[in-house]
């Protein structure tokens, strides 16, 4: 696979290379941001972060550059994280009440800010009361709803007389999909909150829906979308498809609208990798646009550095002796076509690795007091980069990196969206990609060159007079005539 793409990134290097996004999704795209609610921001004193917290922060949020949050699961779950749910209509005590979801809407609507719920239907909680009854009664009628097995085999468990899978841990029983009544269940859940004004979903696990079967994988996904859209068109859904650029482009076949684009994530994936490079940073970036609309280019891409499952990208880029690349890495990954998504604490570099509540702990917001309280089974929670307030009154931070690469995002729709040129430079270390969208189009330079240089810019059919915007580790850009002078590692927009 490896070897396909490398050659596929050589065969690419004639240009100018036009490419174009399908219509039907590029209105979709937007800044979304993940949220694990329990370690977000507390509202009342518990030190568990709440809805409310949330709500609290919704300001913070759209001046960051933010259009939609994805919000771990909410819903009632023994685990701290969530992801094995006892009740699909209800909201987790500990994070507030259904009247704190709706409010929590109510406000993200009035910042044109969406919101989607995390939807785990590959299992439930085995605390769930279908599990239960179908666990301790063979003739319960919940009996079919999960899979059942008289002989022990791979990732089934014991339960009762027989055993039952749950592929992931015995806590986690998998759901017999296949079940009419099953899939009639998972309408009415979609139904329920899509009507309260949930703007979609984040489908958990979707390769494992079905162990070892693509195929049913992507009826089922396929089946999930025309499901929800039928109850809300305009609803949005992403899919977890944690694999090859090869297999999610497969995945896209299924209809869902998009998947999260694991390939563009950590050390090894496309912006940390063009980074590593020494002399052709520049060329590399407009292949990597390039490559990505090769496979993808008919759907909504959704890159992303991290989530809740992986190491903090901090971690990964080598944390404040990275800072460079901890910067470059987002500025580059907001200069692909899609929706971005960022994790919650990424935009103060957060760090995070080995066991899993290490990568979920609190925001750093202001004071140690006011971090949330550390969620079993973290042994670390260092914030390298320091707080959000600290960050906040220093231009050359983390924090104030991202709001800038988010915000030329927001404000220039046209690099999310827009039909995409890559020039040939002679400097291999620039980078000059133009994006049109509905007849404007955009400009965008960035200097991979140590230091600050002047770039003639390309003649073509559109005169570029104006900055629209830049984002910069070490200086600021002017624009002189045809001349663009960027410092080093800058990325400008021009219009
Ligand atoms: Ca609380």
């Amino acid at each position: 696979m490896k070897k396909r793409l490398m050659a596929l990134l050589l065969c690419l290097m004639l240009l100018p290379i036009h490419t174009a996004l399908a219509d039907s999704k590029t209105e979709m795209t937007d800044n979304w941001y993940e949220i694990f609610v329990r370690s977000f921001y507390d509202s009342d004193g518990d030190r568990v972060g709440d809805l409310n917290g949330v709500t609290a922060k919704l300001d913070y949020l759209q001046d960051l550059g933010i259009g939609g949050i994805w919000l771990m699961p909410v819903h009632p779950s023994p685990s701290y994280h969530g992801y094995d749910v006892s009740d699909y209509y209800d909201i987790n005590p500990e994070y507030g009440t259904l009247a704190d979801f709706q409010n929590l809407l109510t406000e993200a609507h009035a910042r044109g800010i969406r919101v989607i719920l995390d939807m785990v239907f590959n299992h439930t909680s085995n605390q769930h009361p279908w599990f239960q009854s179908a666990r301790n009664d063979e003739n319960s009628p919940y009996r079919s709803w999960y899979n059942w097995s008289a002989d022990q085999k791979a990732g089934y468990n014991k339960g009762g007389t027989q055993y039952y899978e749950s592929r992931f841990v015995a806590s986690m029983p998998d759901l017999n999909l296949d079940n009419p009544e099953v899939r009639q269940e998972i309408e009415n859940i979609m139904r329920y909150w899509l009507e309260m004004g949930v703007d979609g979903f984040r489908l958990d696990a979707v390769t494992s829906f079905y162990t070892n079967n693509a195929t049913k994988n992507k009826e089922f996904l396929g089946w999930l979308s025309q499901t929800a859209k039928a109850i809300r068109p305009d609803c949005y859904m992403v899919g977890e498809c944690w694999d090859s650029l090869y297999t999610i482009a497969d995945y896209y076949q299924s209809g869902l609208d998009s998947f999260f684009l694991f390939p563009m994530s950590l050390q090894g994936g496309y912006p940390a990798k063009i980074l590593t490079e020494a002399e052709k940073k520049g060329m590399s970036l407009g292949n990597v646009v390039t490559l990505m609309d090769e496979y993808l280019g008919d759907y909504l891409q959704v890159p992303f550095l991290c989530n809740h499952d992986t190491d903090r990208i901090a971690t990964a880029l080598g944390g404040t002796a990275g800072a460079t690349n901890v910067k470059m890495a987002f500025g580059l990954l907001c200069l692909m076509h899609g929706s971005v998504f960022v994790y919650y604490g990424d935009e103060i570099g957060m760090v995070g690795s080995g066991a899993d509540p290490n990568k979920r702990i609190g925001f750093f917001w202001d004071t140690r007091m006011n971090i949330t309280r550390v969620p079993e089974g973290a042994n670390a929670a260092d914030y390298p980069f320091g707080s959000l307030e600290s960050q906040q009154e220093n231009p050359l931070s983390v924090y104030n990196y991202y709001k800038a690469a988010l915000n030329l995002r927001r404000d220039n729709p046209a690099i999310a969206r827009g039909e995409n040129t890559v020039y040939a430079m002679e400097d291999p270390q620039i980078c000059v990609m133009e994006r049109t969208y509905n007849g404007d189009s955009v400009l965008i330079v960035v200097n991979f060159n140590i230091d600050d240089v002047g770039i003639p810019l390309p003649a073509t059919a559109k005169t570029y007079t104006e900055l629209a915007g830049e984002v910069e580790i070490w200086g600021s850009a002017s624009l002189d005539g045809s001349v663009l002078t960027l410092p080093a590692y800058g990325i400008a927009v021009l219009k």
